[in-house]
């Protein structure tokens, strides 16, 4: 009996001892939380910490209406610009070379609203990189519908020396500003050689699948 009485007190000695460790595993434990915590935290609270200036802004243009978007980046129109293009959506003519892609996308003005009768006029090398400047080829103008939207139809350019890829356009919304751009596709290696490009002004294109592409730009202009 003694032997299993002292076993017993034995047992529950060190059960004490035992519970001990494990409140003072806890202790421990629960101090290191707050610890690692405090160690995380800088990196966790720093995205919160610019956020407010962020909205910020974002609450200062819903109160006011101030401008949001960047307006469209202008470039040099470049020595092909003749005035007097036909007004057309589709510059792609029997025969043409090239692939075809057809570029889709709004006129904006700055609080992101479309802007209704906004004039584009495109103009364009082919696809061996040269211009028509005796007549109208690759040239064309048109109005944006009542919701902005534009459709070019047309001919990946070529490119020529010193150009990479590109469409010039001009866009003004109605009794306002004109704006002078151009259009740049991606994947283009020249791109960088191009002392004109801007990935600002880069199309979004997908490949159709049928040898056609299509590609997306809005523009943001001056209303005003
Ligand atoms: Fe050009």
């Amino acid at each position: 009996m003694t032997r299993t009485t002292t076993g017993i007190r034995r047992t529950k000695r060190l059960a004490r001892f035992g519970l001990g460790i494990a409140a003072a595993i806890v202790v421990v434990g629960s101090a290191a939380v707050p610890g690692v915590l405090a160690q995380t935290l800088p990196i966790q609270v720093a995205p919160p910490q610019t956020s407010p200036a962020q909205s910020t802004n974002a609450a200062t243009a819903v109160t006011t209406g101030e401008t949001t978007l960047p307006l469209t980046l202008q470039v040099t129109e470049g020595p092909y610009y003749k005035t007097g293009s036909p007004e057309t959506n589709n510059l792609v003519q029997d025969g043409m070379r090239g692939t075809q892609i057809t570029i889709t996308g709004q006129v904006l003005d700055q609080s992101g609203v479309p802007v209704a009768n906004a004039l584009l006029d495109f103009w364009q090398a082919n696809a061996n990189g040269a211009y028509d400047n005796t007549g109208y080829t690759l040239r064309g103008h048109q109005y944006t519908d009542a919701n902005g939207y534009y459709t070019l139809t047309t001919v990946v350019p070529g490119i020529y020396p010193g150009r990479t890829e590109h469409i010039h356009v001009k866009v003004q919304a109605p009794n306002s500003t004109l704006v002078t751009s151009q259009l740049f596709f991606p994947g283009v290696s020249q791109n960088t050689r191009d002392g004109i490009y801007d990935a600002s002004l880069l199309l979004n294109v997908t490949d159709n699948g049928d040898g056609t592409l299509s590609g997306a730009f809005n523009f943001v202009v001056p209303t005003a």
